[in-house]
């Protein structure tokens, strides 16, 4: 099939570069190279955020990334990008019906992918499928305040999802949520994210280890990801040491108020030895980081998907998450980790201990995770799964809106 991609503002090709990309890039990047795969064509439609760039880009995967000028052609926070996305819909609708390329369906990433997806899709007459990652409901619940989401990014999100062909929701928290928000149950089906299980194997090079035990956590240095509930834990589980990567390269660190923050929490604890900011990672040597750890602990606040603890159990190493979006469903707590509350860090403290004091079970956690990462999260599967769903919403028949 013809597969349009839209993803707004996460390029796959960031990916591709190294570069320190969130977890839509990675989504997009490996659902598109896995699509390629078994035959389909495969178009990414992301921003142009460079003068630079080449509209097309072949990638190694076999897929084409489209660079759509909307906006300026620099990089622009996501949060400011509302403004352009009708300017990428017509670009899309533009191209789709004057070009010698059209797709079959449409899959948008994100909801303000989504937007400019419904515009385009409609006025070719092929349908829309959406993946939103992240739900600007929970965001708003979450960090109240805080939350920098453009105004109307709720209303936008319901509107969207009673007006696509199809909802792909990533976990089974993620149906509650939409259906709360007012998508219509029938129009949602569950296909989770994948895990690269070339990228992310038992085997391979381990990154030095500190002698201790070792806690290992993972992300964009966010309060949400709950790395301060980490260290607070780590401080109550005696000689292990906690290994924090992600956030700014390793010499930006110390201009990091969140980094500094979560220094300046190890010293108040007393254990400022025993706590490692590592800095951003390349994405190939991510497996080294994740073999080297005795256990994962993820503790975010709320995670739409998380990549990373599947990452970690494609590499065999159990966790101990928070029973939070898609933890819920990846973590199966007594078989490949532990789940505990979020933001309590004397629970996730105690699951901690208590599986570093038990080499036994961390032996059967590890196994088990892999195989479950191995058997039901691998991109190949995720791809034969929106294959079947492609094909369901196109065997729909729909008008082709004239456009004046
Ligand atoms: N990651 C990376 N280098 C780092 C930190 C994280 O490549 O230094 C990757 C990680 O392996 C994962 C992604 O970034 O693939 C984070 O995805 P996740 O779903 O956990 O979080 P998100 O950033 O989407 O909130």
């Amino acid at each position: 099939m013809r597969i349009a991609m839209i993803s707004e503002h996460a390029s796959p090709l960031a990916v591709l570069g190294g570069e320190d990309a969130g977890g839509q890039n990675t989504h997009v990047a490996e659902l598109s190279a896995a699509l390629a795969a078994v035959g389909h064509d495969v178009r990414v439609y992301t921003r142009l955020d460079a003068v630079d760039l080449p509209v097309n880009v072949r990638t190694p995967d076999g897929y084409e990334v489209v660079h759509v000028p909307a906006g300026p052609a620099e990089p622009v926070a996501k949060d400011d990008l509302l403004p352009y996305m009708p300017a990428f819909g017509q670009w899309l609708a533009d191209r789709w019906r004057t070009g010698d390329w059209q797709p079959e369906v449409v899959h948008a990433h994100f909801w303000m992918s989504g937007l400019a997806g419904l515009a385009a899709a409609r006025r070719a007459g092929v349908p829309l499928v959406q993946t939103y990652h992240a739900l600007g409901s929970v965001k708003r619940r979450h960090q109240g305040a805080q939350d920098t989401s453009p105004p109307g990014r709720i209303d936008h999100e319901r509107r969207l999802g009673r007006s696509v062909d199809r909802v792909v929701a990533q976990c089974q928290d993620e149906i509650a949520e939409l259906v709360r928000m007012g998508v219509p149950r029938p129009r949602i089906t569950v296909v989770p994210s994948g895990v690269n299980l070339t990228t992310f194997s038992p085997f391979g090079p381990v990154a030095d280890g500190g002698g201790r035990a070792r806690v290992l956590t993972v992300g964009r240095l966010v309060e949400r990801k709950g790395f301060q509930d980490v260290i607070r834990a780590v401080a109550e589980v005696p000689d292990a040491e906690c290994v924090v990567v992600g956030g700014p390269p390793a010499g930006l660190l110390e201009a990091d108020p969140y980094a500094r923050r979560l220094r300046s929490l190890a010293r108040s604890l007393g254990v400022a030895d025993r706590v490692r900011l590592v800095g951003a990672v390349p994405r190939e040597e991510m497996g080294r980081w994740y073999r080297s750890a005795d256990v994962l602990a993820a503790a975010p606040w709320y995670e739409p998907f998380g990549l990373t603890p599947l990452e970690a159990m494609a590499c065999g190493v159990p966790v101990v998450g928070t029973a939070v979006g898609g933890l819920i469903d990846t973590v199966v707590p007594g078989r490949t980790g532990d789940l505990v509350p979020a933001r309590e860090p004397a629970a996730l403290g105690a699951a901690l201990r208590a599986l570093l004091d038990d080499r036994i079970r961390r032996f059967a956690y590890a196994t088990a995770a892999r195989e479950r990462a191995r058997t039901r999260y691998s991109w190949a599967t995720a791809a034969d799964r929106l294959t079947e769903l492609y094909g369901e919403v196109a065997a729909v028949r729909r008008p082709t809106r004239v456009v004046a």
